[in-house]
């Protein structure tokens, strides 16, 4: 296999060579594929099945995250209840690192809520305490590393060899989300799954909803597969071509975030407005903490080229209160535990000149002093 940044650019070159010799992948929005006999098939039947430029997309994902295959969904959210959907059923137990995704967390409260699938947390430091939380009804193990927002580490293949020791068939799946296969391959450290919300670096322009689901093995991917053709979540065309043209500048893009972050983050810990900084050396989120004499809603509205917006991932920069918005259906004592408070603030760190950005953000906080 060739390195992933060529592997990312030229990984769907040369599919249509059988036709027009295309270096950009075509684009097919058919539904229904022509069946040449009875019990006969080019291998694509009807879309919701297979797609040739979601399969495309498919074949390029599993690769890059050094798995069998992969599933691409129609968002985040999709990806992750296509996990659950597949693997879980009444009477399981999952146990979750406590710092997520808020809707990880609202999609777990309702799977315990109307299918009775217990979940509890693990605060991703001591794998002791992960292991004594291992009952004979666990079925999967979810991470998420670097935490959202507040950044903690964890070691996936000590978390893995602690948990196959105790039984192998325990699934553990990562949320790779944050730092993409240009910094982390959960499936070569241990894990069984990965899934991405598509929408953040690998989409990375913030213009695409999507999600993706890879498995290390053929018979895990088949299961998730089967489910997949019978819940219908699947990725449109249109959405799969621009993710798979998305993908080509994936590493290029990982690595300028990157630099724009440490720039960042050592910039944002000298203002007299920031009284800590969280950062976790790689990929492009940042999230920091105002001090009290900072009016966090004169911030916002001082941003000139930092948006105030709901996502991340993307080339445009992204300022988030997780608090208030990502991660509010959080009880607030859970919360407050993890230091999600009213003065965190996550930056998603776009792809603008550092320089600019630096000043924007000194800027805002210097007129939200109160
Ligand atoms: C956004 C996000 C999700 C959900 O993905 P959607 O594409 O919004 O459905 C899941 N996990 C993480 C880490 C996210 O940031």
């Amino acid at each position: 296999m060739t390195k992933l940044a060529t592997t990312l650019i030229q990984g769907s070159n040369g599919s249509d060579d059988a036709h027009t010799g295309a270096v950009s992948a075509p684009l097919y929005f058919s539904t229904a594929f022509r069946h040449p006999g009875l019990g006969a098939s080019t291998g694509f039947d009807y879309s919701r099945l297979t797609e040739p430029t979601r399969a495309l997309l498919e074949q390029q994902l599993a690769t890059i995250e050094h798995g069998s295959q992969a599933l691409a969904t129609s968002s985040g959210m999709a990806a992750i209840d296509l996990v659950f959907s597949t693997f879980t059923k009444t009477g399981d137990q999952i146990i979750a690192s406590d710092d997520l995704y808020g809707g990880t967390f609202r999609y777990f409260d309702t799977r315990k809520a109307n299918y009775k699938i217990d979940y509890t947390t693990w605060d991703g430091r001591a794998i002791e305490d992960l292991v004594a939380k291992i009952t004979p009804a666990t079925k999967l193990i979810w991470l998420e590393t670097p935490s959202n927002p507040t950044m903690k580490i964890i070691d996936i293949q000590a978390v893995a060899t602690a948990v196959h020791a105790v039984r192998d068939d325990i699934l553990l799946a990562v949320d790779n989300t944050f730092l993409t296969p240009v910094y982390q391959t959960p499936l070569t450290t241990g894990a069984d799954l990965v899934v991405h919300s598509a929408t953040k670096y690998l989409g990375g322009h913030n213009d695409i909803l999507a999600g993706a689901v890879i498995a290390k093995t053929d018979a895990l991917a088949e299961a998730l597969r089967a489910q997949l053709t019978t819940t219908g979540q699947v990725l449109d065309p249109f959405d799969s071509w621009l993710l798979l043209r998305s993908l080509k500048t994936l590493s290029v893009r990982m690595h300028a975030h990157t630099a724009n972050a440490q720039f960042l983050a050592k910039g944002l810990a000298t203002l007299p407005a920031v009284s800590k900084v969280l950062y976790a050396g790689q990929g492009g989120m940042i999230s920091f903490y105002l001090t009290e004499n900072t009016d966090v809603n004169a911030f916002l509205q001082h941003l000139a080229v930092c948006s105030f917006a709901e996502s991340l991932g993307g080339v445009e920069s992204l300022v988030t209160v997780p608090d208030v918005q990502t991660h509010h259906d959080m009880p607030i004592a859970q919360r407050r535990a993890l230091g999600i408070t009213p003065n965190l603030i996550r930056l998603s760190v776009g792809l603008e000149d550092k320089e600019d950005l630096l000043a924007d953000l000194t800027q805002a906080l210097a007129a939200a002093g109160k």
